[in-house]
């Protein structure tokens, strides 16, 4: 067993490595530079070790069967990964890290709901930016959701923004029904929701799909928010909320 994660790692890293792509945060939106890249186009995605968990087999709650979410395949996306730490953390873990521990708790709330989530990265991985869409696009996601951090070079910008770009028609209602569930729930300034073509991780994929800028590693009170486990747990709760909404067609 210890073998063969051995070999998976190393398939993973391989990869990553083959088609990884240079992110500098460090203008307003730190996303701002994504997806001017063409040259990283997904090859073989049959090797990767993602798990799409199959219907009912995480032992839902009976009335599972109730709910929005139930058999709905959610790919989440933990952004950055690897050699690629995203916003840097001054005093505490950086982005990579923290978008990590809300995609694993994300992926945990939804299973308890009877979705199936597919969390893209299961540890410190380096996917590159079109095996994120491509794969998402691979499994049939019903809907797909992109978790970052932000980063400016003013410590006094925050806030909440939600990404969405108009491939499918849904996605700006997906985004606001997020958007809504995160400002009620956790009190974050809105920055609103942006219809925006330069991210790959919402123009290339085909279903409902969002990016999240959860708030600002730069700003000292969010930097405290985001390096709280409680604080990322609403977070997780937020978007599942936001992901039931949507499906139930509210
Ligand atoms: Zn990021």
């Amino acid at each position: 067993m210890r073998l063969i994660f051995a070999l998976v790692t190393a398939i993973v890293v391989l990869l990553a490595t083959v088609s990884s792509t240079v992110h500098a945060p460090g203008v307003l939106g730190e996303e701002a530079s994504k997806g001017a890249s063409s040259v990283d186009q997904p090859t073989d995605l049959s090797s990767f070790p993602y798990h799409l968990s199959p219907a009912g087999s995480s032992g839902p709650p009976p009335d599972a069967r109730n709910s929005p979410l139930f058999n709905k395949v959610i790919v989440i996306d933990p952004g950055h990964g690897g050699d690629d730490p995203g916003a840097p953390g001054r005093h505490g873990e950086s982005e990579k890290d923290l978008t990590l521990d809300i995609g694993r708790k994300l992926q945990a709330l939804l299973e308890e709901t009877g979705a199936r989530p597919l969390l893209l990265r299961s540890g410190d991985q380096e996917v590159s930016l079109y095996e994120r869409p491509a794969l998402a696009n691979q499994v049939g996601a019903d809907a797909s959701v992109s978790i970052h951090l932000n980063w400016y070079q003013s410590r006094w910008v925050h806030g909440l923004e939600v990404y969405y770009y108009h491939t499918h028609p849904a996605s700006v209602r997906l985004a606001a029904a997020i958007d809504g569930q995160l400002l009620s729930q956790l009190g974050l300034t809105d920055r609103g929701i942006t219809d925006e073509q330069t991210y790959v991780a919402v123009r290339e994929v085909t279903s409902p799909s969002v990016l999240i800028e959860v708030g600002y590693l730069s700003h000292p009170t969010e930097e405290k928010l985001l390096h709280t486990e409680a604080f990322r747990q609403k977070v997780a709760v937020a978007i599942r909320d936001g992901l039931s909404q949507f499906f139930s067609g509210k």
